[in-house]
């Protein structure tokens, strides 16, 4: 069978298998889609009106790549359907000078003539006033960088892979996948469909769908909350996305509709989550003291009090890197996980490395180091 004819599943239609279903069908796949809810839901990875896009990682410059990949499909998927997926509002990281983070990302940069700016202590207090900065402090401007609408965004690239041709169906739960030697059984409470091959893009349900993975998904509770400004320092020229590194990691952006000022925080302060199916949505007034003291501290131009909470989940990799590639013993069955906080900017370049490995076994990316062949981490 030819690669453009191949029947592949796409199972969990979120913000990877929304990616993965445009690309397939983009490139002449036969694609059905399944969801629990449907594109662009608010009880998984994704929702909260945006999420931060930006072209210098300080995590591992080795992203850069699939950033720029990521950066010219979002382009691509708005020309193809008119629709403003993101703004590119630019994207600050702050915080001491010496912080390890601050080095990657202006190693990254310089590997990769990224447009930037380094900004010190004093140019960043005149021209940015929303934040309050420290001695010692230092900052980048990443300008190729802003904001996503990840709502939309999935919602865009599954009506365009439906436009495309695909199927999805929603409120529909897979229960099993089957592999086999000639293809990949989905079985849904509806019945049984037969795939050449399957994508799982189950995001905060992998182990639920697939409890015996040799590796760990730590799926933990996310709160994002949001505040109104005081003043008009949030309302200058530029708003941009920001990310600080230290003492507490965190990272904020303003509403697109520019009546608030969304934060959130990094991995560490985030509560496992026991069961997907019983997400606490309840943020209890202790969780808020870290958010009250980050505002006071380097916001305070936000009133303290929330003027909105919610609560989502993610899975993180003891390395932060997703896992990327065939199950162990099922080739045909094809695993994207585990994107450790910072997979959105990076989907339509994870969409269509699912496209590759569906329809060829391989893709031309650099995905070596997300790879699940040989993978060995707990
Ligand atoms: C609060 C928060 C802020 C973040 N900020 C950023 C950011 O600024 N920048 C960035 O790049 N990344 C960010 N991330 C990370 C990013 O949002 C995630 O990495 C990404 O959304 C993960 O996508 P996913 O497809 O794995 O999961 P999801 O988007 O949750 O998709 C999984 C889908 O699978 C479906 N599903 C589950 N089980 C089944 C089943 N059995 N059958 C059928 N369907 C099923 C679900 O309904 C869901 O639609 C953030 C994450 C959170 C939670």
């Amino acid at each position: 069978m030819s690669a453009a004819r191949k029947r592949v599943a796409v199972v969990g239609v979120g913000t990877m298998g929304s990616q993965a279903a445009w690309r397939l069908t983009a490139r002449g796949a036969e694609v059905v889609g399944y969801d629990r809810f449907a594109p662009g839901h608010d009880r998984g990875a994704a929702g909260g009106e945006t999420r931060i896009f930006r072209s210098a990682h300080f995590e591992d410059s080795r992203y850069v790549p699939l950033l720029r990949h990521a950066d010219a499909l979002f382009d691509r998927l708005q020309q193809e359907t008119g629709r403003e997926l993101r703004r590119m509002t630019g994207c600050l990281l702050m915080g001491p000078a010496g912080h390890h983070q601050m080095a990657t990302v202006l190693e990254s940069i310089a590997e990769h003539g990224l447009d930037h700016e380094v900004l010190d202590a004093g140019t960043l207090a005149k021209r940015f006033p929303q934040f309050r900065v420290e001695d010692g402090d230092a900052a980048v401007l990443d300008r190729r960088a802003g904001f996503i609408r990840p709502e939309l965004t999935i919602q865009t690239a599954a009506r365009r892979a439906e436009e495309l041709g695909a199927v999805i169906h929603r409120y529909t739960p897979v229960r099993e996948i089957v592999p086999g030697a000639h293809g990949v059984e989905i079985r849904t409470d509806a019945g049984r469909e037969h795939f050449d091959t399957a994508v799982v893009t189950v995001g905060p349900w992998v182990d639920d769908l697939l409890p015996d993975l040799p590796w760990e998904v730590d799926i933990r509770r996310l709160i994002s909350a949001w505040y109104v400004p005081t003043t008009d320092a949030w309302s200058g020229e530029e708003r941009p996305a920001f990310i600080r590194t230290a003492p507490t990691h965190c990272y904020g952006l303003p509403s697109p509709d520019g009546v608030s000022v969304k934060l959130g925080l990094s991995r560490a302060l985030h509560r496992p989550v026991d069961d997907p199916h019983r997400l606490d949505r309840t943020v209890r007034p202790e969780e808020l003291d870290v958010f009250t003291e980050l505002v006071g501290r380097y916001l305070p131009d936000l009133n303290p009090d929330p003027v909105r909470l919610s609560v989502y989940m993610e899975g993180y990799t003891a390395s932060s890197r997703p896992l990327v590639g065939p199950l162990p013993g099922a080739e045909n069955v094809v695993l994207l996980a585990g994107f450790s906080g910072h997979g959105f900017k990076l989907s339509p370049a994870f969409g269509g490395i699912a496209a590759d490995l569906a329809l060829d076994g391989t893709s031309p990316r650099p995905v070596g180091f997300l790879s699940t062949l040989g993978r060995t981490e707990a």
